[in-house]
């Protein structure tokens, strides 16, 4: 059997409002290397063959000479400017790869705020999407869920077995994904208001195709505030 080729998106775009801090999340030093380089290392060290970078526009030149050149990531073939929504700045990764001779089978799509993706996680998403076109991974949550009302009033508790906390990578057929995202910038373009926060979300809604959750891991966090920060060096620090 052919081995599929696969190519990832790592997203750096945000400008990282919740963390009040001048520098966007995914460029703050964590044990002296950027955020970013950490799940740059390890979809470097994985069986994806390219690596499209998305950061801001502003971003191009620190992140070529910062963070590329410097730990010699050199599957990073391209770094684009992203979006305005992180989902704009996916369609900019996937618009880029789109323009490849030979396209890749699949794509992975992460953010490059959270720096402890592993080789295992990546290796668990490539045979499911293998099996199954689409899968994102996640966590069962451990805390129990209320849907609440305007008032802030429990409407709803939904069982906790059923709710997953979705992370990233998330995985896709390229050319299923591709569409996918066409049709939602297309609707966008048309006046829709869009409200998409992850990658499966815009297959659901677009095309209501059934997205497979593979395990991931609950140090598997997004480096979203402060604390998210002081959790981050600990994990660091256990590993040593
Ligand atoms: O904002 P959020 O926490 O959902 O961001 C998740 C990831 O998407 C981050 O790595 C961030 O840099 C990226 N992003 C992006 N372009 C945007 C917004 C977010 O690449 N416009």
């Amino acid at each position: 059997m052919d081995k599929k080729r696969y190519a990832a998106i790592v997203l750096s775009a945000g400008r990282g409002k919740r963390m009040n801090a001048s520098v966007p999340k995914q460029y703050l030093m964590l044990e002296g290397k950027p955020v970013l380089s950490y799940a740059l290392h390890i979809f470097e060290q994985s069986r994806v063959e390219e690596i499209v970078l998305v950061t801001g526009q502003e971003d191009v030149e620190y992140c070529q000479k910062e963070i590329v050149d410097k730990y010699g990531f050199s599957k990073v073939k391209k770094i684009v400017p992203g979006g305005k929504e992180r989902y704009h700045s996916v369609f900019c990764g996937l618009s880029e790869l789109s323009t490849r001779k030979e396209m890749p089978d699949y794509v992975m799509i992460h953010d490059g705020a959270r720096p402890f993706v592993d080789l295992e996680m990546i290796g668990r998403c490539m045979e499911a999407v293998e099996q199954d076109q689409a899968c994102v991974v996640g966590m069962p949550v451990k805390d129990t869920i209320k849907i609440v009302n305007e008032e802030l009033f429990a409407q709803q508790s939904p069982k906790r077995s059923q709710v997953w906390q979705v992370q990233t990578p998330q995985v896709f057929d390229f050319l299923l994904i591709q569409e996918a995202y066409q049709k939602l910038l297309e609707r966008e373009a048309a006046g829709e208001k869009i409200f998409v926060t992850d990658d499966a979300m815009v297959l659901e809604t677009m095309f209501h195709r059934q997205v497979r959750l593979v395990e991931g891991s609950y140090r598997n966090i997004k480096i979203t505030t402060p604390e998210d920060l002081e959790v981050a060096n600990i994990f660091l620090q256990a590993a040593y």
